[in-house]
C-alpha cells in the first residue's frame, strides 16, 4: 500500500443518484467532464487530485523539479564514493512518486470522484504500468555503475511484491530483486528497515516523497506544527542526505492536514481545508 491511510465514501452511492439529471444538462461536456458530474458533488481534494496530477504529467516545470533533485543526488553520488566508508554504500529509495510515476490512479479516482481505496490501488499496481519519475532510472543506474547498492523500501504492502518488482524490472532498475525490496509487513515506519540496511550498508543518500521516507522525526503523525518544526531542524540534510522529489497529490501533508481523522467524508474535509487555506478574505 503507498498510503497509510484508507478512506471510504458510501455517500457516493447517494450522490450517483443525482447524476442523470446533471448529465442530461451538459449535453456537450467532453467525456472526462461527463465522468466527474456523474458521481454529483466534487470536493476539493479529489477535484485537486486531478490537478495535481495534469501538473505531475504536462507541467515541464515537475520535470525539471525531479532533474534538479536527481541531478543534486548525483553530485552526492560523485562525492560520496571519494570518501573511506567503513561499509559498502547503499542508497535507500521510496517507489511511488520517488521512482514510479502514480498519477494516471490519482487522476482516474479523482475524475470519479472517488478517493484512495487499498482495493483500486491494488488493481493499479498489478497492471505494473506505471512511468518512472524523470530522471530516477538514469540516476539509480548511474548509482549502481559505481558500485552502490539500491535498497527500495515502500509502504506496498507484500501482495503487491510481484507486480511491483515486474515493474522495476521493466525499467532495468538496479537491484530490483527480493532481496533489495522492503515491502511494508505491518509496520508503516520505514525506520526499521533502514535499520535493516545499515547492519551491512552506510547509507549515502535516502530519496523520496514523503517525509517519513527519511527520518523517523516524521513518524507518529506528529501535527502539521511539529511537521515544519522538524523540517526546519533537518534544513541541511535536504539536498545533501535526503533528496526529495514533488509530490503535490498525496501524502503525509494530507494526513497532517485532517489530524489524521481518515473517516471525514468529502464535505467535511472541505470544510477543513476552507477554514485552513490561507486566503486574501
Ligand atoms: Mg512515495
Amino acid at each position: 500500500m503507498k498510503k497509510s491511510y484508507s478512506y471510504l465514501i458510501p455517500a457516493l452511492l447517494v450522490l450517483g443518484a443525482c447524476a442523470s439529471k446533471k448529465v442530461t444538462t451538459t449535453s456537450t461536456t467532453s467525456a472526462t467532464n461527463t465522468a466527474s458530474v456523474v458521481n454529483g458533488n466534487s470536493s476539493i481534494t479529489n477535484d485537486g487530485k486531478i490537478w495535481a496530477s495534469l501538473w505531475q504529467q504536462r507541467a515541464a516545470e515537475y520535470r525539471a523539479l525531479c532533474f534538479q533533485a536527481y541531478n543534486i543526488a548525483k553530485q552526492r553520488v560523485d562525492e560520496g564514493v571519494k570518501k573511506v566508508s567503513t561499509k559498502p554504500l547503499a542508497i535507500v529509495t521510496d517507489i511511488d512518486e520517488t521512482l514510479l510515476d502514480n498519477s494516471p490512479y490519482d487522476a482516474a479516482q479523482g475524475l470519479k470522484n472517488q478517493d484512495y481505496s487499498d482495493k483500486t490501488w491494488k488493481q493499479w499496481t498489478d497492471k505494473a504500468v506505471a512511468d518512472t519519475v524523470p530522471g530516477a532510472p538514469a540516476f539509480f543506474k548511474y548509482a549502481a555503475s559505481k558500485g552502490i547498492t539500491i535498497y527500495y523500501i515502500t509502504n506496498r504492502n507484500e501482495n503487491e511484491r510481484g507486480a511491483t518488482l515486474y515493474n522495476l524490472q521493466k525499467y532495468a532498475m538496479p537491484n530490483a530483486n527480493d532481496e533489495h525490496l522492503f515491502l511494508k509487513n505491518g509496520n508503516s515506519s520505514k525506520e526499521e528497515r533502514r535499520q535493516e540496511v545499515l547492519k551491512t550498508h552506510e547509507i549515502l543518500l535516502l530519496c523520496g516523497d514523503n517525509l517519513p521516507d527519511f527520518d523517523m522525526l516524521y513518524d507518529n503523525h506528529p501535527t502539521e506544527e511539529n511537521r515544519m518544526a522538524i523540517t526546519q531542524k533537518l534544513q541541511k540534510e535536504f539536498g545533501s542526505r535526503y533528496i526529495v522529489i514533488p509530490n503535490p497529490s498525496y501524502g503525509d501533508f494530507e494526513g497532517a492536514l485532517f489530524q489524521y481523522n481518515y473517516k471525514l467524508n468529502p464535505a467535511q474535509k472541505d470544510s477543513v481545508i476552507r477554514a485552513k487555506v490561507k486566503a486574501d478574505r
